[in-house]
């Protein structure tokens, strides 16, 4: 379970609709609660180094972004709890590519961005054995 209040949703949502046509991606800054549940404390925009003609269905953080967030959670309490992405005209579920590219444990949080305006909003969680995403449940505050 994923604990997302009102004002990150907003957040991803308006972030997802600046970035239309292309993905805007980030990631997910806050705190691993004891029963194993996260909860959402800070949202960390990131610039999407795909080249700009794959940016409307592909994102990529680089490793000195990575880092700086890593950076940025540590100084302010928190953990990298996962990352989020828009699909923009496309359905808020995993695409292949994110599979391949998602690590467990991580939350992945995906809003649809229908002709500019933001969607369905979803979080998503990989196997430990990588071969299938679970649709994560989100606590929100709206
Ligand atoms: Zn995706």
């Amino acid at each position: 379970m994923i604990d997302l209040k009102a004002e990150w949703d907003a957040t991803i949502r308006r972030e997802g609709e600046n970035a239309y046509p292309n993905e805007c991606c980030g990631v997910l800054l806050g705190t691993l609660l004891e029963d194993d549940s996260r909860r959402v404390e800070n949202i960390l925009p990131i610039d999407n180094k795909r080249e700009e003609a794959e940016q409307y269905h592909r994102f990529e953080i680089q490793p000195e972004d990575y880092m700086r967030a890593e950076k940025e959670a540590r100084s302010q309490g928190l953990d990298v709890l996962g990352f989020y992405h828009s699909h923009p005209d496309h359905p808020a579920r995993p695409s292949g590519f994110d599979q391949d590219h998602a690590l467990p444990f991580y939350s992945y949080i995906i809003v649809a961005v229908e002709k500019g305006k933001s969607a369905s909003l979803t979080s998503w969680e990989l196997t430990t054995d990588r071969t299938q995403f679970l649709e994560e449940e989100i606590k929100s505050w709206r």
